[in-house]
C-alpha cells in the first residue's frame, strides 16, 4: 500500500485509487474496472466528493427494500470487492440479504478470488460459483447467475453495474437498487432506487439507515418506500452536478 498522508486534500479519493490498484494486483478487480472507476471519480469531483441529501434519501429506501424483501441479494463484482469488502459483509448482515459474486467479464478464477478475499472480510456463504440459470435476453457468459441467488432473487442491489444487465435484470421483475455515480448512465436510469453516490459512502450509509429502519414497524419501513420519487433523485443529482452545488 502506498502511504498517503491523512492531510492530503484528496485523501479518500486518492485511497480509493490504491484500493483499486490493489484489487488489479491481485486479481480481483478486472482492468476495465479502472476505467470504471475513473469515470466514476469525475462525477464524484463534480459532486463535491459528498454525499448530496437525494442520495442520502436514496440509500435510506434501498435500505428499507432490503428490510422487506423475501429474498434480497447483493451483487458483488470486482471493484465493489476491492473498495467495500467488509461494508458488503455488514450490510448483508444487517439486511440478511444474501452475497453473489456477478462479474462482467466472468472467469471461475476471478471468482475465487473475489470470494476468498469477502470471506477474508467476514462472509461466510458466498453464491457465483454454480451460475446454473441465466439473465433472459443477454449472451451467454454476462448471463449466467445463481438458480438460487439473483435468478430467485425479488430484490437485488447491482452496485457499479453494467447498463445492459441493469435493464435485463428489471424486466425481469427485480426491484433493482443501483450505486452509480452517473445519474445519466442507463443502469441508474434502468433502477427502481438509483443511488448515486460513491460506493464507498454509499454502502455503510445504507447499513447505518437498515439498523436505525429495522427498529421500526413494517408499515413505517412500507412507507420510506412509498414516499420516494425516483425520477426527483435523478434529477437533483444532474442539477448538483451541472451547477456545482
Ligand atoms: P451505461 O450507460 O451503459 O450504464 P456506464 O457509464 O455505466 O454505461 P461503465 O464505465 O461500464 O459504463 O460503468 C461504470 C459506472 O460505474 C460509471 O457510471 C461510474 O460512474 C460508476 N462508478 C465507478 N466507480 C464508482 C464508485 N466508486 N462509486 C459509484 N459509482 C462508481
Ligand atoms: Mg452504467
Amino acid at each position: 500500500m502506498v502511504d498517503i498522508p491523512e492531510s492530503h486534500p484528496r485523501y479518500e479519493s486518492l485511497l480509493t485509487r490504491h484500493r483499486i490498484e490493489d484489487g488489479v494486483e491481485h486479481g480481483i478487480t478486472s482492468q476495465q474496472g479502472l476505467i470504471a472507476q475513473g469515470r466514476g471519480e469525475a462525477f464524484d469531483y463534480l459532486l463535491g466528493e459528498q454525499t448530496i441529501p437525494s442520495a442520502d434519501e436514496a440509500a435510506r429506501v434501498a435500505a428499507a427494500e432490503l428490510l422487506l424483501a423475501d429474498h434480497p441479494v447483493l451483487s458483488v463484482n470486482g471493484n465493489v470487492a476491492a473498495l467495500v469488502p467488509s461494508e458488503i459483509v455488514e450490510l448483508a448482515e444487517a439486511t440478511t440479504a444474501e452475497i453473489e459474486v456477478n462479474l462482467f467479464n466472468r472467469t471461475d478464477e476471478r471468482i475465487e478470488r473475489i470470494s476468498t478475499h469477502l470471506r477474508e472480510h467476514g462472509a461466510d456463504t458466498i453464491k457465483g460459483l454454480t451460475a446454473d440459470e441465466r439473465i433472459p435476453g443477454l449472451d451467454h457468459e454476462r448471463a449466467k447467475v445463481d438458480g438460487d441467488g439473483i435468478y430467485d432473487a425479488d430484490v437485488v442491489l447491482v452496485p457499479l453495474e453494467d447498463g445492459d444487465r441493469a435493464e435485463a435484470l428489471a424486466e425481469m421483475g427485480k426491484t433493482e437498487l443501483v450505486i452509480d455515480l452517473n445519474p445519466l448512465s442507463r443502469s441508474a436510469e434502468t433502477a427502481t432506487v438509483p443511488i448515486i453516490d460513491n460506493i464507498i459512502r454509499a454502502v455503510p450509509n445504507m447499513t447505518r439507515h437498515a439498523r436505525e429502519l429495522r427498529q421500526l414497524p413494517e408499515e413505517d419501513v412500507q412507507s420510506v418506500i412509498d414516499a420516494f420519487d425516483r425520477e426527483k433523485a435523478l434529477a437533483s443529482a444532474e442539477e448538483a452536478i451541472r451547477s456545482g452545488e
